[in-house]
């Protein structure tokens, strides 16, 4: 893999692990015997996904939602679901498992989207959130790592579908000597 637009790891394999152990633990004390649906969003948290339900000691159904993002004429963003859930949630216990929140309007628009479907309740679990960089306040429950912000890949994070294999998270740089 060419990685020289790496310009340095952020948050080794040894430290997802770690934090992931973490997170978990956490989870299994709050949803102790209870019975959750774990929406993870494609495809950026299925790794995050893999590893954090492999640890949880709850039952639990996975399910996955693909969103796309679009330019629209206005060049504002605009998301699309582009494959739903396989189960409904209505009346269920939910974790949206999310690999970055940035803007939060993935976020919001998740929010927005699976709480029309009447869930009994939802949380959030994201592995990474940009600390000072958040149009929209939205709760979020679980965090893994608060990071700077930088575009990062790896551990499902991509450029260009590039990158998602590398079991570490890595600052990524169009230009790497600027
Ligand atoms: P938002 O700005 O709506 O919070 O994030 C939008 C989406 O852009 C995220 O779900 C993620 O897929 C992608 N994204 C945001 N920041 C990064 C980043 O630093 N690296 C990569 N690879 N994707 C990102």
């Amino acid at each position: 893999m060419n990685t020289q637009n790496l310009e340095k790891i952020l948050i080794s394999e040894e430290e997802i692990s770690n934090r992931i152990n973490e997170l978990a633990a956490q989870l299994n004390k709050d949803f102790k015997d209870k019975e959750v649906i774990l929406v993870s969003i494609l495809k950026s948290s299925l790794y995050f996904m893999t590893d954090l339900s492999r640890k949880l000691k709850f039952p639990i159904k996975l399910d996955f939602l693909e969103l796309n993002h679009y330019a629209d004429e206005d060049n504002s963003g605009v998301i699309r679901v582009t494959r739903d859930l396989e189960f409904s949630i209505s009346g269920k216990n939910v974790i949206i498992i999310e690999n970055i929140i940035r803007t939060g309007l993935t976020h919001s628009y998740l929010l927005k989207n699976l709480s029309a479907r009447n869930p009994k309740n939802i949380s959030i679990c994201t592995l990474l959130h940009i600390s000072d960089n958040k149009l929209l306040d939205l709760p979020v429950h679980y965090t893994g790592f608060e990071i700077e912000d930088k575009f990062v890949v790896g551990y499902g994070l991509d450029y260009k579908e590039k990158y998602r294999n590398l079991a570490y998270i890595a600052e990524y740089k169009e230009n790497p000597q600027s």
